[in-house]
């Protein structure tokens, strides 16, 4: 029976894996990985490692969880070193939880190595903060896949009415409920937003604009994209570095 290394990727920019997600990278027997993960980082990988891919697309899964789950045990069955390999951090809106579970219940041993998510990473490479101090005291990492006028939506949308700063992942195609959402519990049309696309990576773009323009600006701007809602995007102008 083999050990699982449930392991971030990291957000793009391959220095920004961890050393130890390197290490077990490169130990790996197979790595079964997602489209978000930078496969640069498959290079590493020793001679004969095989490679398992379970495409996962914006939170769009092209294989069922349940079948990467099994995929995660039986390669757990055949080999000693298994690396499942996710964007940013497995924790982090990475179903990574649900696939420790799994292990759990099948008596397979596993490890989380952390990654560093795009939450914060895409934001910091655009010259974004997502604290502030006298800006922003806090921020909320929230799914931007559900509808926001869903009935029964788990979203506390009445929360968000502070300056705390909002990043959505997985909300691009929800670009403009979200922002209509947002002017309809009260935030004014100028308030500041971003769309970073592809963060971390040399074909980072980010789209600066307010709650009523972000939509009309952010049209065609390719996934995996994030949206960044605060007062904190005004400090881009001062902090930006990332391609300068
Ligand atoms: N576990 C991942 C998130 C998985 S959900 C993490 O911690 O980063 C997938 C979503 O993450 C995408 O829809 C997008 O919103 C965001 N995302 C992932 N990589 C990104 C990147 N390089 N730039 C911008 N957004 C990214």
């Amino acid at each position: 029976m083999g050990q699982v290394y449930l392991t971030g990727a990291g957000p793009g920019d391959i220095e920004l894996l961890t050393m130890k997600a390197f290490r077990v990278v490169k130990e790996a027997d197979v790595i079964i990985y997602d489209r978000l993960a930078n496969p640069d980082i498959l290079k590493e990988a020793k001679n004969g490692c095989e490679f398992v891919y379970v495409g996962k697309e914006d939170g769009r899964h092209i294989m069922p969880q349940d079948e990467i789950n099994e995929t995660i045990y039986q390669n757990a069955l055949k080999y000693e070193n298994v690396v499942r390999l996710k964007g940013g951090d497995p924790f982090v809106f990475g179903r990574g939880g649900e696939e420790a579970a799994y292990l759990y219940e099948r008596n397979v041993g596993f490890e989380i190595i952390p990654g560093i998510t795009s939450a914060i990473s895409a934001p910091a490479y655009a010259g974004i903060p997502v604290t502030h101090r006298g800006v922003a005291v806090s921020f909320r990492v929230v799914t931007g896949h559900e509808s926001p006028h869903k009935e029964t939506s788990q979203i506390p949308w009445d929360n968000f009415k502070t300056d705390d700063t909002i990043v959505f992942l997985m909300g691009l195609h929800n670009l403009s409920k979200i922002s209509q959402k947002l002017m309809e519990i009260g935030k004014p049309a100028d308030y500041p937003c971003a769309v970073i696309s592809r963060g971390t990576t040399p074909e980072q773009t980010v789209v600066v604009g307010t709650l009523s323009d972000i939509v009309e600006k952010a049209k065609g701007v390719p996934t995996p994209a994030l949206i960044i809602v605060g007062q904190v995007v005004k400090l881009r102008k001062q902090l930006h570095w990332f391609g300068q």
